[in-house]
């Protein structure tokens, strides 16, 4: 190309140095390039006079072009850079905020530009703001096809990913590179959508498309070249899927009979089980579903291989129980079980459970988070690594240096979705033994669609529970403007006089904890002076371990009448006389925190509700989502909203395993691929074993140790 787009440095990068960065940015094999595919595209193969340009002003970016007849820089109200370029008499107006030397330099008045970008009325009428500006010509040639736009990183310029990019596909080991894996007959037995393409064609066609491509259908990436893109990589992903389960299938469990000096007395003498006697003990009944789940899990853990389970479970729906009878079972076959949890409060509400559970059973139930004083970690980190501790339950704790197990048999995950790969990793590396593996069950409340859980995490069986405990109150939700805070207050005394107790859930601040903690504090003196006559509670993430499981004592025991917090409540507390939960500013929440908050609530026998109180003007996304909210109570329909608005990404949690594996594919829009590819990935494995490493090595490569998680 005969353009020079301006770099933002007038001195362009040498090859060493660009190629450095690329490598470093995982870019540097032309192989690498080829697949590192456009982000979306720019159409630059259109030119409109300054008049047409200006007649779509609002309607998206336009390209027009002009001779310079005003460059300034502004002080106010803030130093930027004013252009005007100018053609036929008409006149636009360019802006920039931020700036170089060299483009000031470059837009000296007479230089002829063809600037990109979206005209908009700005303080001094139509105006492009931060426009790609190319110093061409007005006869400069325009280019044939849609101009990619490649994900970058610091350092790297579009100008030089695409140069690198166009080097890569005419680089001699592209005929290589890109060749047709799948055999033929395979592929056909696929998509047809999918199948237009040669996988090197569909490649070529994405880095270059023609001037008449489908723009939106390469934009939404609906486009048959990315169904074959899609379909190759889904296809990769499912054969990596299948061979981590065949990898997990081959490892060992904690074997039946454990050595000698490992093996503990646990009253052999009774003739019940301890799952049993846990479960005869219990002040209610399993439900239908917690037996099944718990027969589910009951035989993995008998398996020769170790178990990976995610045990699914709207909130309240009884989970702990289930990881309960688990460790009860691998404690019995002389085990020790770990309970991790994402929080303090949450990891204490297990322990305090688990303690009253098995105690009474002779099991030993200890504690081990960051807040606790050296010495007393120390003393549990000895008991873990001599095995005296049975069951251990805490926070990340449970994953750092210093702790090591005896004989660590299950790992329990809660609100897995908090932790990342790398620390379930983490777990799996400290049970005292080389020759298994130990077992590991995570637990959450965010119910994920199963196509999801099929391809989202690596090889991970799912147990549902759909069903709540019974004599569960339905939560009513109202929706109160907070002009009606007074009266809600005041109102409040009625409640407390009942001797039900309530949470109040101060809102979320995301840019500081500072000013969080603040509004917790004001509303907590708001609420003790107005209900003088009650003790009210304030709790958040700022106190000592100690301080907020005596703030949490005191309101399980009914001492306090309201708690005031920020947060921190989200997940996992449990006082059933606490039938009420106020949320301020709950536009601020997202659906799965409302739902999960709201969950401490409707736990007794008391009916229960949940105030969601908003300030306006609500946007219109918050106005649906609160709305929502008041209708629905089902975890499943809130997260599939949740699904639809944010992604499957923020959905399940950061950067999850198959996230990282799947640069292409999205699996809410390409859902319907998914089984196709499933299906695909059955027959090649059968009928042509040997290509799978040849397929895994193009798409997955390095990322495959997100596949042991
Ligand atoms: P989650 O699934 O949200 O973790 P929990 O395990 O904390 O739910 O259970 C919520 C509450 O329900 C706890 O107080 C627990 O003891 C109680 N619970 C669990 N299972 C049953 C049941 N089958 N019948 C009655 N109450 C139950
Ligand atoms: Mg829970």
């Amino acid at each position: 190309m005969s353009t020079k787009p301006l770099s933002k440095s007038s001195k362009t990068p040498t090859r060493i140095g660009s190629h450095a960065l690329l490598a470093k940015f995982g870019l540097g094999t032309p192989a690498a390039l080829a697949l590192h595919l456009p982000m979306r595209y720019e159409d630059e193969t259109q030119l409109w006079t300054i008049a047409e340009a200006l007649a779509q002003s609002g309607e998206g970016a336009v390209q027009t072009q002009g001779v310079v007849t005003r460059s300034q820089v502004l002080y106010r109200p803030r130093r930027q850079l004013l252009v005007t370029i100018t053609d036929n008499g008409d006149e636009l107006n360019l802006r920039w905020l931020h700036f170089y030397p060299s483009q000031q330099k470059q837009m000296a008045l007479g230089a002829h530009l063809r600037v990109r970008g979206e005209i908009r009325d700005g303080y001094l009428g139509a105006e492009m703001v931060h426009p790609t500006v190319r110093a061409v010509p007005a006869n400069a040639p325009l280019p044939k096809s849609l101009t990619p736009v490649y994900s970058v990183t610091a350092g790297i310029s579009q100008a030089m990913i695409r140069k690198a990019v166009l080097g890569a596909l005419n680089h001699p080991s592209m005929q290589m590179v890109l060749a047709e894996i799948i055999p033929p007959v395979i592929l056909e037995t696929a998509e047809k959508a999918a199948m237009q393409f040669s996988l090197r064609d569909a490649v070529m066609y994405l880095h270059q498309p023609p001037a008449d491509a489908n723009t939106n259908a390469l934009m939404e990436r609906t486009h048959p070249a990315w169904r074959r893109v899609q379909l190759e990589e889904l296809l990769a992903q499912q054969l990596s899927l299948k061979q981590a389960h065949e990898l997990r299938k081959s490892r060992a469990s904690p074997p039946k009979i454990v050595s000698n000096e490992l093996a503990r007395a646990i009253p052999s003498s009774e003739a019940k089980s301890l799952t049993s006697r846990l479960c005869a003990a219990l002040s209610f009944e399993l439900t239908t579903a917690q037996q099944r789940v718990w027969s589910q899990i009951g035989k993995d853990l008998q398996a020769s291989y170790p178990m990976n389970r995610l045990l699914q479970g709207d909130v309240g729906s009884g989970k702990t129980i289930v990881a309960a009878l688990a460790a009860a079972h691998m404690v019995e076959r002389s085990y020790q079980v770990a309970i991790m949890a994402p929080t303090e409060i949450l990891a204490e509400q297990h322990y305090l459970k688990f303690k009253e559970w098995f105690e009474p059973l002779g099991v030993s139930v200890i504690w081990l988070a960051g807040g606790m004083k050296a010495k007393e970690k120390k003393q549990a980190q000895v008991s873990i690594q001599s095995g005296q501790a049975q069951i251990v339950v805490g926070t990340h704790a449970l994953i750092q240096d210093a702790v090591h197990f005896a004989a660590l048999g299950l790992a329990v995950i809660d609100e897995q979705h908090r932790f990342g790969v790398r620390q379930r990793l983490e777990i799996s590396q400290r049970i005292g033994s080389v020759t298994y593996y130990c077992h590991q069950l995570m637990m959450s409340a965010t119910p994920i669609p199963r196509t999801l859980a099929m391809t989202y995490y690596a090889d991970l069986d799912v147990s549902v529970i759909d069903e709540l405990p019974p004599g569960r109150q339905p939560i009513t939700t109202k929706l109160v403007k907070d002009s009606r805070r007074q009266e809600l207050i005041a109102g409040l005394e009625h409640w407390l006089q009942k001797g039900l107790q309530a949470y109040w859930v101060c809102p979320l601040i995301e840019e500081s904890e500072v000013l969080q903690l603040q509004t917790a504090v004001d509303s907590h003196a708001e609420l003790s002076s107005v209900l003088r006559h009650y003790q009210i509670g304030l709790i958040h993430g700022r106190l000592k371990a100690e301080e907020k499981a005596a703030i949490m004592a005191d309101f399980k025991s009914g001492k306090t009448k309201i708690l005031v917090s920020t947060t921190v409540i989200e997940v996992g507390v449990d006082v059933p006389n606490a039938a009420l939960m106020v949320i301020e500013h709950a536009e601020r929440f997202g659906y799965a925190q409302i739902h999960q908050l709201r969950g401490r609530v409707g736990r007794g026998s008391a009916e229960s509700s949940c105030i969601l109180m908003y300030s306006e003007p609500l946007s219109l996304a918050a106005k649906e989502r609160l709305q929502t909210l008041r209708e629905v109570s089902d975890g499943f329909v809130i997260a599939e909203r949740d699904l639809a608005l944010r992604g499957p990404g923020e959905l399940l949690g950061a950067k999850q395993s198959g996230d990282a594996m799947l640069r292409f594919v999205d699996l809410q829009r390409d859902a319907w691929l998914i089984q196709i590819a499933h299906c695909l990935a059955d027959r090649l494995l059968k009928q042509h074993p040997a290509l799978v490493k040849a397929l895994l090595g193009r798409w997955i490569g390095a990322r495959t140790e997100f596949l042991k998680a």
